[in-house]
């Protein structure tokens, strides 16, 4: 396959191997990385960014699914791989032969492993009030039971936190609480004589905002990547994190659009004076939000070129009028760097009306991943 032909996202791996020393550099030393590689590693490629990361000394992660898990093992990825969601008994065959760790989202669940016959290795999910997954904290007794089940062997307790990223004086309050409520559990799991299991509480922002509190396993997942969810957050200025994706698209043609006429489905542009405008090879069907449609811009040749009419599904179109040099072949970039320019996740996130979160893991897999 030629590299770099239609649409494709660079990898800086670089960028990713600073970001993991910011982490280290944050967590307490007996505190372990167990990055989330779930959802293609947030978009950036499951595979190319777990081997990365796997020579980089990380060895543990976490997949939402256990069909992610069995393609990390497939490609050679060892270690823990904790699978975050919920795996039905037909793929109960993946968990064994991929020695994966199920996470038990609840009593229920837990008595549907061990229904099963064979032996699990799993993490118990306890809900410390986000109220998704999770046996309930005040819920001891039935904890205790998930620990005694024959069938299961608990090698791991977590929970997670829903109002990490938020430092209003309510949210800060509420996260206390929730971690206070993990802490019971803990303590009282040890009061009753099991000790043998790690524990873990914190994604990005549980990690960036209140560090203070590392358990045996952060679950470093968007700001990892060096992204942040949103535009405006709070927190900022805490670690120096660096992008690791860049998404650019070919030029594929360069064309005339006279004073007047309309471009695209719906004509929903019109020129005003007589435009020139590029048609890139990427759309909705890469992970473009259709609703990018007359809103933001892309960068050719270190300069912004804003999209004109709506997102196709394989094609947009881009308003080159003011960019001299510019023909079939030129790339333009979508998110990354152009000359002095940059476009970040958080920019096409603000422009699309979601989170960085959701604009890098609907990118598509049609884009080549190329680690650099
Ligand atoms: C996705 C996920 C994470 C990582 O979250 P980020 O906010 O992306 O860091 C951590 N823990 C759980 C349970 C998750 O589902």
């Amino acid at each position: 396959m030629y590299s770099k032909g239609r649409a494709w996202i660079e990898l800086n791996l670089k960028n990713l191997k600073h970001n993991i020393e910011e982490f280290r550099r944050l967590l307490p030393w007996d505190c372990d990385l167990m990055p989330a590689v779930k959802a293609n590693a947030y978009g950036h490629g499951a595979v190319p960014v777990a081997k990365a990361l796997q020579e980089q000394g990380i060895h543990a992660f976490c997949v939402a699914s256990a069909a992610e898990g069995a393609e990390l093992r497939q490609a050679g990825i060892t270690g823990q791989l904790l699978v975050l969601g919920y795996t039905h008994p037909a793929e109960f065959d993946d968990l064994v032969d991929y020695e994966l760790i199920q996470t038990v989202v609840d009593g229920n669940y837990a008595e549907e492993l061990q229904r099963d016959g064979r032996r699990f290795t799993v993490h118990v999910g306890i809900d410390t009030g986000m109220h998704r997954i999770g046996e309930r904290w005040e819920n001891i007794g039935e904890i205790v039971k998930i620990f005694q089940m024959s069938h299961l062997s608990v090698t791991g307790v977590f929970s997670h936190l829903c109002v990490s990223d938020g430092q209003s004086e309510k949210e800060r309050a509420y996260t206390l609480e929730q971690i206070r409520h993990f802490e019971y559990v803990v303590e009282e799991l040890h009061r009753q004589g099991f000790s043998d299991f790690k524990c873990h509480l914190q994604g990005s922002y549980g990690i960036l905002n209140y560090s203070q509190y590392c358990f045996d396993y952060a679950r470093a997942g968007i700001a990892f990547y060096g992204i942040y969810s949103g535009k405006n957050d709070s927190t900022k200025t805490r670690l120096d994190l660096v992008p690791v994706l860049s998404l650019k698209a070919r030029v594929i043609s360069v064309r005339e659009l006279y004073k007047g006429e309309g471009a695209g489905y719906g004509l929903t542009y019109r020129s005003k004076e007589n435009r020139k405008i590029a048609v890139l090879s990427i759309g909705y069907a890469d992970g473009i939000p259709r609703n990018l449609s007359n809103c933001g811009y892309v960068l050719c040749n270190g300069k912004t070129a804003p999209i004109v009419g709506r997102i196709c599904m394989d094609q947009m179109m881009v308003d080159v009028t003011g960019i001299s040099q510019i023909s079939p072949g030129d790339e333009a970039v979508l998110i990354g760097k152009s000359g002095n320019l940059e476009i970040r996740a958080e920019d096409l996130a603000q422009w699309a009306g979601t989170i960085s979160n959701e604009i890098v893991s609907r990118l598509g897999e049609r884009l080549e991943r190329v680690a650099e």
